[in-house]
């Protein structure tokens, strides 16, 4: 237990290194960064809506230096996969309009017709959970982030072999699409924050709006993830001060990049472990095309 609990603090130690956007039209905005875990140190209990097994305990936290270096690199080409080259620039992406996968509207629910947004408020007192939230810490997390096409295709993939992830849809993209929202809480699936609109959530964006990103996030569960995995103390304690855990990730298939599926199986197949978390997203037909092979892999080695 001690070791797979130590494993998990070292998850979200390494937590962020990297991550992305996917963007309308298939493109991907990539952005590098660096923080440092700043974690709760009690016991929390997990929700039983969101994850039936008990409690997760947090893990160790690490010093947290004051400040954050976000770097950012160019959008990749769609050919090549360049290494990403670090400039000194503080980008600040943000994604010019919701991805919308679909032109039809979003159907609303049934139940509590509240526009503009389509989906579900689900209840969250109560609802704190460590770290990722992991049920499961003695195993492998996959979480999704942002929006996309591909979130039925992943939802099917799941499925089929009855696996339950963390999904991170923008406040924007769960509002616009609902009936998905609806789907992926009906099947069991763990839901978690990842701010309005995705910015990159550091001080300089100001308490004020730093604040509403994240109550105007999609917050079923009390989990969130920073877009990029961008933070500072400043936007942290806002974060943690609203009772929400901290997820980053370990794996990074760096599918924004344009990684073939087989690139991505062999990233997580390679650097799976107990208590790993793979960052993935809702926009590439690369995942879809990895998950098969990266569960059966995982599966066999007891990971998953
Ligand atoms: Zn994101």
């Amino acid at each position: 237990m001690s070791r797979v609990l130590a494993v998990g603090a070292a998850v979200v130690g390494l937590a962020t290194v990297g991550g992305c956007v996917a963007v309308p039209g298939g493109g991907a905005i990539p952005v590098a960064a660096t923080t440092a875990a700043s974690t709760t140190t009690e016991r929390r209990t997990v929700s039983p809506l969101e994850e039936p097994t008990g409690t997760v305990t947090a893990p160790t936290p690490t010093a947290t230096p004051p400040t954050v270096t976000v770097t950012s690199i160019p959008p990749p080409s769609p050919t090549t996969t360049p290494a990403p080259k670090p400039t000194t620039t503080k980008a600040t992406p943000k994604p010019t309009a919701t991805p919308k996968p679909t032109p039809k509207p979003a159907p609303k629910p049934t139940a509590t017709p509240k526009p503009p947004s389509t989906a579900p408020q689900t209840p969250v007192t109560g609802s704190t959970v460590s770290g990722c939230g992991n049920p499961n810490p003695g195993k492998v997390l996959l979480t999704f982030d942002d929006g996309g096409p591909k979130a039925g295709a992943i939802l099917a993939v799941l499925d089929r072999y009855n696996i339950k992830a963390r999904w991170f849809p923008t406040g924007q993209w769960a509002n616009a699409n609902g009936a998905m929202i609806q789907r992926l809480i009906a099947d069991g699936q763990m839901l978690g924050n990842h701010s309005y609109s995705h910015p990159q959530m550091l001080a300089s964006l100001g308490r004020t709006e730093l604040a509403r990103q994240v109550d105007q996030g999609y917050h079923p569960s009390k989990v969130f993830r920073f877009p990029y995995g961008a933070s500072d103390a400043t936007s942290r304690s806002i974060v943690t001060s609203r009772g929400y855990s901290i997820c980053g990730w370990s794996i990074d298939t760096l599918d924004w990049r344009g990684n073939s599926a087989d690139t991505i199986t062999q990233i997580v197949t390679s650097q799976a472990r107990p208590g790993a978390v793979v960052l993935m997203h809702l926009s590439f037909q690369t995942d879809v095309d990895a998950l098969p092979r990266i569960i059966a892999n995982l599966r066999g080695r007891g990971l998953i």
